[in-house]
């Protein structure tokens, strides 16, 4: 028998290894096991069995790691398809499923082989083998943490006189589960205390007495309870021979959600709306439930999540990290109680390590997490829900494998037959055209919903949304960042005790170029995407574009209407701040932006001081768009809403226009009406006449035009392939060769596609001190391409890439 092996090789490898399997060795496809690769041992995990080997010389597998398979058929598929898809290291596709903390680096083992019956002498000597006879195969680091400073020379003296073996490369996960030592009682507690009684009667100061006095009030103690009461390791044991006591090891879990557990609440009365698509949802593949915030999305997803676990199945939930809130668990919390695990980011290794294991062995049915909970071990998976399927959240950018959480998702559907529901009140341009075309199913929520205190709907409004041309501003003499009509909507809302956001848009700032007074932007020809400030270029100031490398001399003045007002545009926060500060004088202004929210405690303590009253203006950048819910605020300014629409990005519009739709939603969520202003150069712009309209429809049929005419997804597939290197010309030459190659391998296959562009200097030209180079190619399945060139380690591949920039 063979098996294909998923190895953890330092060296990436797309494909598993060819191992034989030993006579007698039981093993099953997911099983992690240590195989020889090269001089060392490592980790892997088996995919498949076969009969035959293509390879000739095949090594043995080692030893199995574990005799549960940590994946499933299904997963293995998975993983080998992101591998594929992705161009990623098989191992790292692997390790996205095996519970966290699983060993990943190799370590030192060191086990027993033949313990003498007589220790030697020398007390180092004896604690090692004391130990390693009791404990069996130990890591080197646990060996140390028991018996103080071990040398390597040591361990190799005491290998030699045949007593033990140390191995390299040997691991066990991390994340342990935790066990606590705790000291119970055996006798009845009557017989303790009698029996304590005799031992205090005969000296007052008896620890053991004192012990099983206490052991009678509390038959089961934490081993560090009866320690404080004066007990040595000597008295228990004497207590313990004696039959009154034994340790044992309690598991104890490690649960993260304990606190919002139970208080289950009813569910409530779905909507007729609500139930045709949840009813819907049951029944297709996929389906696109397109509901604006607030109209009852979350409620049809716990409704779905009810029908999979009364199936006996499973359901994983995934939502953006930032929306992963307290308030968003308890609302799963109150309704499954039990059955839910929580995966994200700020739980430690070894609770993320109890979820995952609570998860394998069918305790938790439901997993809510971010983007990696949909590597979850969930059995029988039933329903995979992606709340704000739009977020680039979703899309690991690094480390590898780079993939997107809802292209995973998808494939896991088809992999193991569960419904797949993509929520979102501004679905991607890519989800919608899918829906439109039929291969997915889509359902709408139109109406937003006031819920009341008794726990009753009624219909709620969305927010007014104007949109201020800021040409009129300065014709008509206001030179402030501020256009009239948001300043008087902020005095009145401070009059009347109200809050207010004005909202920055700082991604890119002051590296593009715009014409006051007729809103021209400079655009690449070929590639539609804005021209930008080059970052690098000295003498004379120019344009580029960072998909194709096209570039130009920056004009004097604007090439449309011969204006001199055509600059580079941007403002920070601080400088909004500032002002803000100036013209509304008394307001008590706060910044939030990533300079001033670094931790999540100043994140929750903004809220806090929002809901509390104590800020009147917030100026904040898109960090503040997600999820804010204040009774009180009801006017949101957007100071400057180009910004973001002038990225050389293909999906620069889009962005912009589910941004502005968030914002907006922040204003008037409750009783009070919500006022939006959004100030722009380019009051015709779609994305933005959509955003006010409350038009998401509009806003699509401008925006896949644009992409179908230019040829950006859904009508092509992006990669990206970037190099880094300190040295200008040595990168560029690289960058240069890959680029040739892929040329010439393309020409030769008789094709005209992918389109391949560039190497040019990206928008962001340097990371860390290093310089970079792109290559974008556009096509069908730029992938394939790709995979057939040799790429060193400073290349980075992106496939459907998150950001061009
Ligand atoms: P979304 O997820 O689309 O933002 P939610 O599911 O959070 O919307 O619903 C918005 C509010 O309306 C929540 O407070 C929710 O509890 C309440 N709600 C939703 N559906 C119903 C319903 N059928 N009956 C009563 N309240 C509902
Ligand atoms: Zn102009
Ligand atoms: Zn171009």
């Amino acid at each position: 028998m063979f098996a294909e092996v998923g190895v953890y090789t330092t060296q990436p490898a797309r494909r598993p290894f060819t191992y034989a399997v030993p006579p007698g060795m039981a093993l099953a496809p997911g099983m992690a096991v240590f195989v020889p690769f090269g001089p060392r041992i490592v980790q892997g995990i088996v995919l498949r069995l076969s009969e035959r080997s293509e390879v000739e010389a095949v090594r043995p597998i080692s030893a199995v790691m574990d005799p549960e398979p940590l994946l499933d058929p299904a997963r293995i598929a998975l993983a080998e398809w992101m591998a594929e898809e992705y161009l990623a290291p098989l191992w790292e596709c692997v390790a996205c499923f095996l519970p966290a903390g699983f060993g990943q680096k190799p370590v030192t083992m060191v086990s027993p082989v033949d313990v003498p019956p007589l220790l030697p002498v020398y007390p180092k000597d004896r604690a090692i083998l004391q130990y390693i006879a009791a404990h069996g195969r130990v890591t080197l680091d646990e060996l140390r943490k028991a018996v103080g400073q071990v040398s390597l020379t040591t361990l190799q003296r005491l290998q030699q006189e045949g007593h033990l073996t140390v191995t390299q490369g040997l691991a066990r996960p991390t994340g342990r589960p935790k066990f606590e030592r705790r000291v119970a009682l055996t006798v009845e507690p009557a017989a303790a205390r009698a029996e304590a009684e005799r031992l205090l009667a005969e000296r007052p100061r008896s620890v053991e007495g004192r012990v099983l006095l206490r052991l009678a009030e509390e038959p089961d103690l934490p081993l560090g309870a009866v320690r404080a009461l004066g007990a040595t390791p000597g008295h228990l044991e004497r207590l313990a021979e004696r039959g009154f006591i034994r340790a044992y090891d309690r598991r104890v879990e490690r649960d993260p959600v304990a606190a919002v557990r139970g208080g289950s609440r009813p569910p409530p009365v779905l909507s007729a709306e609500q139930a045709a698509a949840a009813d819907t949802a049951w029944r297709e593949r996929v389906t696109l439930l397109h509901g604006v915030t607030g109209s009852g999305k979350t409620e049809v997803y716990l409704d779905l999540v009810g029908r999979a676990l009364a199936a006996g199945g499973g359901a994983i939930v995934l939502v953006p990290e930032i929306s992963l809130t307290p308030q968003a668990i308890r609302r799963f919390g109150e309704r499954f109680g039990d059955e839910l695990a929580v995966f994200h980011s700020r739980l430690s290794t070894g609770e993320l390590y109890d979820q995952w294991f609570r998860v394998e062995r069918g305790e938790a049915r439901l997993v809510l997490g971010s983007r990696s909970a949909v590597f979850a071990p969930v059995r029988k998976l039933e329903l995979v829900v992606l709340d704000e399927e739009h977020e680039w959240s979703y899309k690991q950018s690094d480390p590898v494998p780079r993939y997107h959480a809802r292209d995973v998702a998808l494939k896991l559907g088809e992999l193991t037959g569960a419904r797949v529901v993509l929520g979102s009140a501004t679905p991607d341009v890519v989800t919608y055209h899918r829906a439109e075309t039929g291969q997915i199913a889509r359902v709408e929520l139109a109406t937003r919903l006031a819920p009341a205190e008794d726990g009753s709907v009624t219909e709620g409004a969305l927010p007014s949304v104007q949109v201020v041309d800021m040409r009129e501003e300065l014709r008509a003499g206001n030179r402030s960042m501020f256009s009239r009509a948001l300043r008087q909507a902020v005095r009145e809302a401070l009059v009347a005790g109200e809050q207010a956001i004005l909202f920055v848009n700082r991604r890119g700032s002051a590296r593009f170029v715009l014409c006051r007074d007729c809103g021209f932007l400079p655009l690449c020809p070929s590639c539609e995407v804005a021209m930008s400030l080059d970052a690098e270029a000295t003498i004379h100031a120019m344009l580029r574009c960072h998909h194709c490398g096209r570039t130009k001399r920056l004009e004097e003045r604007c090439p449309n209407c011969d204006s001199l007002r055509y600059r580079p545009f941007g403002v920070g926060t601080q400088r909004v701040e500032a002002e803000a500060r100036a013209v509304f004088r008394g307001a008590r202004v706060a910044r939030w932006d990533s300079d001033t929210a670094r931790t999540r405690d100043a994140h929750e303590r903004m809220v806090a001081a929002l809901e509390a009253g104590k800020i009147d203006i917030v100026v904040g950048t898109q960090l503040l768009a997600k999820g804010l819910d204040l009774e009180r605020l009801t006017v949101v300014g957007v100071v400057d809403a180009d910004v973001g629409l002038s990225l050389p990005d293909y999906r620069a519009a889009e962005r912009t226009y589910q941004l502005l739709s968030q914002v907006a939603g922040r204003a008037g969520r409750r009783d009070r009406p919500g006022r939006v202003y959004i100030q722009t150069y380019e009051p015709e712009a779609p994305p933005i006449v959509a955003a006010a309209e409350h038009d998401y429809r509009g806003f699509y049929e401008s925006e896949i035009a644009h992409r179908r005419r230019a040829g950006y997804p859904p009508f092509s597939r992006i990669a990206r392939l970037v190099y880094r290197h300190h040295d200008e010309a040595a990168g560029l030459e690289e960058a240069s060769r890959v680029a040739r190659e892929l040329r010439v391998l393309r020409d030769a296959a008789g094709r005209a596609e992918p389109e391949i562009l560039g190497p040019t200097r990206p928008f962001i030209p340097r990371v860390r001190g290093e310089l970079r180079w792109q290559i974008l190619l556009r096509g069908r399945a730029p992938g394939t391409l790709i995979g057939q060139v040799r790429l060193g380690e400073r290349w980075q591949v992106d496939i459907d890439p998150a950001s061009l920039l």
